[in-house]
């Protein structure tokens, strides 16, 4: 189900249950700023999800209340997440689904990350 990017944080959904160590992931990178595993339902060869260490619901909430620093260190973790996958060479595309028009279902900031075979199209045309 959809969710609004906005209003208040959900402390029960399931990407802050993970950084709680409350149910596992298969971590591949994490720092001060930023937590990056794999997704439970890949669609490409390579799909993780990068995700801030801290309360926020939705690129909308992150950008509007989290300060520079950390705005600034989660997108740099997204980065680095990339190259360390190799993927720079060959390319990559990143996402992150806001709010209910994007289909967000998880209500804590991530940024996925898909790689590993050419993506086709940004969006299928309607
Ligand atoms: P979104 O539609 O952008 O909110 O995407 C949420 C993503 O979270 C989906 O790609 C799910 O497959 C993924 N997901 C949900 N639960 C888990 C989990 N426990 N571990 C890893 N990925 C998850």
């Amino acid at each position: 189900m959809p969710v609004s990017g906005l209003g208040t944080y959900d402390e029960t959904n399931v990407f802050a249950r993970i950084l709680r160590g409350e149910i596992p992931c298969k971590k591949i990178f994490e720092n001060e700023f930023a937590l990056a595993f794999h997704d439970i339902h890949p669609r490409a060869p390579v799909h993780v999800l990068v995700i801030p260490k801290a309360p926020y619901i939705s690129l909308a909430d992150f950008t509007a209340h989290a300060t520079p620093d950390m705005i600034a260190g989660f997108f740099a973790a997204v980065g680095t997440v990339a190259r360390q996958l190799d993927l720079e060479a060959p390319g990559y595309r990143i996402l992150a689904n806001c709010g209910t028009h994007a289909h967000q279902e998880v209500p804590h900031l991530h940024v996925h990350i898909f790689g590993g075979r050419p993506l086709g199209p940004m969006l299928v045309e309607v």
